[in-house]
């Protein structure tokens, strides 16, 4: 759970910083001098800061200047991938530490209803689970194995995303075929990442990580019954500073 307080800590800290943005004009003097109220963008998140701020901060606006070095690469990083559009597309790294469906699935220990999530629920099987999601516009599918493992589906109207969380590894995987979305997933589609046990957001998952729902739902029922296709499995990484409807 550690990992996914530190995103939802991240990712309301970067939601501030965005929602920070007043895109104000440039406000002139009457002469058409630069006055210290005059607004730039931020070195590192782009947001509209006072001028007089950025010289204090080399650049940076208030919340930006408090942060690590590490951080401030990082969301400079993430918003040079969305400029360039890398974002969207799983890069060699990835595709070369992917892993086949056949390395992923554990046949000796079936898939199960997380127990928490599903207390109370009107599912009682994985079957009756899956059937009452595909009715909802929006929603999620977690289960759990006795190897301590978490399948996590999100879905909206039109995509869902599959993780898959293994014991003590730092990152999951999400599945991934050949049409996934290679350009920005709009807000009101994006699949939002939420906890298990209690289905609590927590962020939003990148783009390039949203299949088309049917090809999702399919996906799902072809990993419960330990039957492979041609998805591959690429490790999470780093997403944080995904917002909804951009990364
Ligand atoms: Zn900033
Ligand atoms: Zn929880």
């Amino acid at each position: 759970m550690k990992e996914w307080q530190t995103r939802r800590w991240f990712n309301s800290l970067f939601s501030l910083i965005r929602g920070k943005n007043p895109f104000n004009s440039l406000s002139h003097t009457p002469n058409g001098s630069i006055t210290g109220y005059d607004r730039i963008q931020c070195d590192e998140c782009g947001s509209m800061i006072l001028l007089a701020t950025a010289i204090k901060n080399e650049g940076a606006c208030a919340i930006c200047a408090k942060l690590s070095v590490e951080s401030r690469q990082a969301i400079k990083t993430h918003r040079n991938q969305i400029a360039t559009g890398d974002i969207y597309h799983a890069s060699n790294n990835d595709l070369l530490a992917a892993k086949g469906s056949d390395k992923i699935m554990t046949p000796d220990s079936p898939w199960t209803l997380e127990p928490n999530f599903y207390d109370g629920h009107a599912a009682t099987s994985i079957d009756e689970a899956i059937k009452l999601a595909m009715r909802e516009p929006n929603g999620y599918v977690f289960l759990v194995n006795d190897l301590g493992e978490n399948l996590n589906f999100s879905f909206t109207e039109i995509y869902a995303v599959c993780t898959l969380q293994t014991l003590g590894s730092d990152s999951g995987f999400y599945a991934r075929t050949p049409d996934c979305l290679g350009t920005q997933v709009e807000a009101r589609y994006h699949a939002p990442e939420a906890c298990p046990c209690c289905g609590e957001g927590i962020g939003w998952f990148p783009s390039r990580f949203h299949l088309p729902r049917k090809t999702a739902f399919e996906l799902l029922q072809r990993l419960i019954n330990s039957k492979s296709g041609s998805e591959i499995w690429i490790p999470t990484g780093d997403y944080a500073f995904t917002t909804a409807g951009e990364g």
